[in-house]
C-alpha cells in the first residue's frame, strides 16, 4: 500500500501471521500492507488487539516465535527483507536503525542494574556482534568510559536535569515520566533512522503524557527521524502525525493524509472510530460501536468488519474488500468505495 513516490524506509507487504493456540491457529493478521518514508510520521490507531503491537512487534523480531508463524508477506527495510535475514543481520538494523518505546516504562528497564549500566550496556556495546551483547561485564574501561558520557549527554537532551544522578540511580527511584524520558534516551542513543511509539506515555497522568509527545515529536523533528506511532487516542494521532493507518481485526482498512482523514473517513469503520471520540462541549456521550472484534480462530471470508457493520450486504460477508483509491494517498477496503 504505497502511498509515497519516495522510497520507503520501512515497506511491510502483506504480511501475514499465525499463533497456535490449544484450541487451534488464530490468524491474528491478514495482509497488513503499511510504510513509512525518512523522517515521516505516520500513525496506526485501531482497537485493543487489533493487531497494532503485533505488526511492530513482528518488524522487531519480538514476536514468540514457538507460538508464531508468518504465514506470508514481507518487511522491507531499505529494501532488504527483515524476515529473511539471520539473527546476526537484522540485529545490526533494529535495536539500532530502527527502535522502538514501549508503553510501560516499569517493565521495560531492568529493576537490578543502574540507569547508567544499562545506557552503558546499550551504548558500548551497540556495535559489536549480538552474541557478545551481553556480556556486559566485559566492557573495556575506555569504551564504557566513553558510554556514559554519551549516555549523560542524551538524557540531557531528553529534559533530564542533573544526569549523572539519573545514570546512578536505579529504575525505583525514577517517576514515571523520567523512566519514560530515559526509554526515549536510550532509544535514540544510537541515532536511528526510524522510532517505533508504542502508545508512549499511556501509563502515565495526562499532563506528563503530554510533555513525553511533545519531546518526542520535537527529538524527531529536530532530528530527521521517521516515527511510526501505535495508539488507540484519535487526539495523539492528529496533533503529531503526517498520515494515518486505521487497522481493524488484523487489516488494514484505510489509510489517509492524517487531517483528509479526519475531514472525510470513508471505511465505516473509520467513521465509527471517529464518532467515539466523547466530545465536551455539546456532544453528551459518543456513539461507539456495536459489538466486538471477531474470533480470529475461525475468520470470516468476507469483510472482517461486516458483523458489526450497519450497511453490509451479502457480498461483505462472502467478499474480502482490497483496498481502493479513494484520493490522492487515500486507501480505502470497502465494497462502497468505488
Ligand atoms: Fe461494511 Fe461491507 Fe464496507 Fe465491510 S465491506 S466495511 S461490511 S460496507
Amino acid at each position: 500500500m504505497l502511498t509515497s513516490e519516495v522510497a520507503p524506509l520501512l515497506e511491510i507487504r502483506e504480511l501475514g501471521l499465525e499463533f497456535s493456540r490449544f484450541s487451534g491457529k488464530a490468524r491474528v493478521l491478514d495482509g497488513v500492507s503499511l510504510s513509512v518514508c525518512k523522517g515521516e510520521k505516520v500513525g496506526v490507531v485501531g482497537e485493543t488487539g487489533c493487531g497494532k503491537s503485533l505488526t511492530m512487534k513482528a518488524v522487531m523480531g519480538l514476536l514468540p516465535t514457538r507460538r508464531t508463524t508468518v504465514t506470508g508477506g514481507e518487511i522491507l527495510y531499505k529494501g532488504q527483507n527483515l524476515l529473511g535475514m539471520n539473527l546476526s543481520a537484522r540485529r545490526r538494523i533494529t535495536g539500532k536503525e530502527v527502535v522502538m518505546v514501549f508503553q510501560d516504562p516499569n517493565g521495560s528497564l531492568n529493576p537490578v542494574f543502574t540507569i547508567g549500566e544499562q545506557m552503558e550496556d546499550i551504548l558500548g556495546w551497540s556495535s559489536r556482534e549480538p552474541a557478545r551483547r551481553s556480556l556486559r561485564f566485559g566492557l573495556p574501561k575506555a569504551v564504557a568510559a566513553e558510554a556514559r558520557r554519551r549516555a549523560a549527554g542524551v538524557l540531557a537532551q531528553v529534559g533530564l536535569a542533573d544526569p549523572e544522578r539519573i545514570l546512578n540511580s536505579y529504575p525505583f527511584q525514577l517517576s514515571g515520566g523520567m523512566r519514560q524520558r530515559v526509554l526515549i534516551a536510550m532509544a535514540l542513543a544510537n541515532q536511528p533512522e526510524l522510532l517505533i511509539a508504542d502508545e508512549p506515555g499511556t501509563a502515565l497522568d495526562v499532563t506528563t503524557q503530554a510533555q513525553i509527545l511533545r519531546l518526542l515529536d520535537d527529538l524527531v523533528r529536530a532530528r530527521g527521524i521517521a516515527i511510526l506511532m501505535i495508539t488507540h487516542n484519535l487526539g495523539v494521532v492528529r496533533q503529531v502525525t503526517d498520515r494515518v493507518y486505521v487497522m481493524y481485526a488484523g487489516t488494514v482498512v484505510e489509510t489517509a493524509p492524517t487531517e483528509r482523514l479526519f475531514a472525510d473517513p470513508l471505511h465505516p469503520y473509520t467513521q465509527g472510530l471517529l464518532a467515539s471520540v466523547p466530545r465536551l462541549v455539546g456532544g453528551g456521550l459518543s456513539e461507539g460501536i456495536d459489538g466486538s472484534v471477531p474470533d480470529y480462530l475461525s475468520p470470516l471470508p468476507g469483510c472482517r468488519f461486516a458483523p458489526r457493520c450497519a450497511r453490509a450486504t451479502e457480498r461483505c460477508h462472502q467478499e474480502k474488500p482490497v483496498p481502493r483509491v479513494a484520493g490522492e494517498a487515500h486507501l480505502v477496503a470497502c465494497h462502497l468505495v468505488k
